[in-house]
């Protein structure tokens, strides 16, 4: 069992306290390893160490283009480390070892596009009516607290790394507390790709105890969170206190929405691909499949058929497409879903644990039809490989349903109609919406939602936005004195 430590000013340190918590192998429910259990004292000395780097260097000295290639370097590293990095992630998260490919594959994309983009932030010169040379400098807005989930541990971690490091903020990272591994990896090869110590701080433990004092530390001036809903309003209240600036990637219920004109084949597969896809442990899952009526029940019928033949099984092996999911604890709640669901709605498909797989947190893809949109399973975010088939009228009937949930992650729309699926993406109260696909993410466009799935645009030139500030420079060109008194 490996004992790891975190990284805080560029030492790999224990907690204060000296307490460390487990970390699992989902699938066989057993501790692999242990990671420091911070607390609010480990998380004063995180920003501290971020606050230094940032106020009196090495950060602020260097140059764009430095940054720039440490971001370079660091994509290169990630690749010669890819296998290693994507073992881990499975292993510790329960991900299908070919999803952890990609996702391996997607961090050093990642790092590479900011890498790029560092020395592509640029100001304005302003048209003021005045003998003056009015600038707007963009600079990096501080110090940046980044808490992250346990879904996509190390894509995480580089969508909130990449942004602010491009932008010259610094950073200290809370991984989530199941999935606090491949962060650590990753930062030790800070040094060798010469990224100071300081620049990056990384801080495992629990939300309360480790999150929430980033959160509230005064000298924190950002906070990006990506997490639960519930989470990100408590995020927003205790950010109040010292108004910082926040950005929340939340959750969703997102709507796929199947038109009987669409390709009924690549439908099928889209509907089990958006829902299913790493366990149904998506933010953007498309966990309401919404059909119209006249190909409703056929449907359901060839959906749950491909479903029975998902291969679950360990997830290390390559032909698995479902692993088990993160945590006892999630596995409880999901097996709750299938429960309440029951009651809800009809069963296609699922609704229990596999037979065949006796340990591990493993779930059946279970489709639920015939629910009413107001359903739990129809409302709440589940996390899980759920499906709640709904049926519907017409385009205005399919427009209502979709956009009746608090959320706006995502959406996406089958059909052949170009009139039709253009009107939907317009009518859709989404950040993002697909277009006979769901899934698909790229660094290059944004990636954020409405409503309370939060607020700010992660990736592409929005993402580093929201690690850089404004100000306003005059310089006034005029040597006489202003003659007002
Ligand atoms: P889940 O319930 O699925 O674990 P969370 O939103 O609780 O999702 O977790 C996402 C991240 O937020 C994790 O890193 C977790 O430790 C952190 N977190 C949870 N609660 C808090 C909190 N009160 N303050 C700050 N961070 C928190
Ligand atoms: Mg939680």
């Amino acid at each position: 069992m490996k004992r790891y430590r975190m990284l805080i000013n560029g030492e790999w340190v224990e907690a204060a306290r000296g307490a460390f918590f487990p970390v699992y192998d989902p699938s066989t429910e057993e501790v692999t390893a242990e990671a420091p259990d911070a607390a609010a004292e480990d998380a004063d000395r995180a920003v501290r160490a971020a606050r230094a780097a940032f106020d009196t260097g090495p950060w602020p000295q260097t140059t764009a283009q430095e940054r720039g290639r440490i971001l370079l370097r660091l994509a290169e590293r990630v690749r010669k480390g890819a296998a290693m990095l994507a073992e881990i992630e499975s292993r510790n998260s329960g991900k299908p070892i070919v999803e952890a490919e990609f996702d391996v594959a997607d961090v050093a994309t990642c790092f590479e596009y900011y890498g790029g983009l560092a020395t592509k932030v640029m100001g304005h010169v302003n048209p003021v009516p005045d003998n003056a040379l009015s600038l707007s400098l963009r600079e990096p807005v501080g110090v940046a607290a980044q808490i992250i989930p346990w879904n996509y541990p190390l894509l995480m971690a580089a969508w909130k790394l990449a942004p602010a490091l491009a932008a010259g903020c610094t950073c200290v990272l809370k991984p989530a507390e199941q999935t606090p591994l491949t962060a650590l990896e990753l930062a030790q090869w800070f040094p060798e790709v010469g990224l100071p110590p300081g620049v990056v701080n990384i801080v495992t433990g629990f939300g309360e105890t480790a999150g929430a004092p980033l959160v509230q530390h005064p000298d924190v001036n950002k906070v990006a969170f990506t997490g639960s809903a519930a989470v990100g309003k408590q995020i927003v209240k205790m950010a109040a206190d010292t108004i910082k600036r926040v950005t929340l990637e939340l959750g969703g219920k997102s709507p796929n929405i199947f038109f009987a004109d669409a390709d009924f084949e690549a439908a099928i597969d889209g509907a089990l691909f958006g829902v299913f896809i790493n366990q149904g442990e998506v933010c953007s899952a498309g966990s309401r499949i919404l059909v119209e009526h006249p190909i409703y029940s056929r449907f359901v019928e060839a959906m749950t058929e491909k479903a029975k033949r998902i291969k679950l099984g360990p997830p290390l092996e390559r032909e698995t497409k479902m692993g088990p999911l993160v945590s006892r604890e999630q596995y409880e709640r999901v097996r709750s879903y299938q429960e309440i669901g029951k009651q809800e709605a009809k069963v296609a498909s699922g609704g229990g644990r596999p037979a065949a797989l006796a340990r591990g947190y493993y779930v059946e893809p279970t489709i639920f039809y015939d629910a009413p949109n107001s359903a739990r399973i129809a409302q709440e975010e589940i996390f899980g490989p759920v499906a709640t088939v709904i049926p519907f009228a017409d385009e205005k009937d399919a427009i209502r349903i979709a956009n009746d949930t608090p959320y706006g992650l995502a959406a996406a729309v089958w059909s052949r109609d170009i009139f039709k699926a253009f009107r939907m993406v317009k009518a859709l109260r989404a950040g993002v919406v697909w277009v006979n696909h769901m899934q698909p993410t790229f660094v290059e466009a944004p990636w954020g939602g409405y409503k309370q799935s939060g607020f700010g645009r992660e990736l592409g030139p929005w993402g580093i936005e929201e690690y850089l500030e404004t100000k306003q420079v005059h310089i006034n060109l005029n040597e006489q004195p202003i003659g007002w008194y």
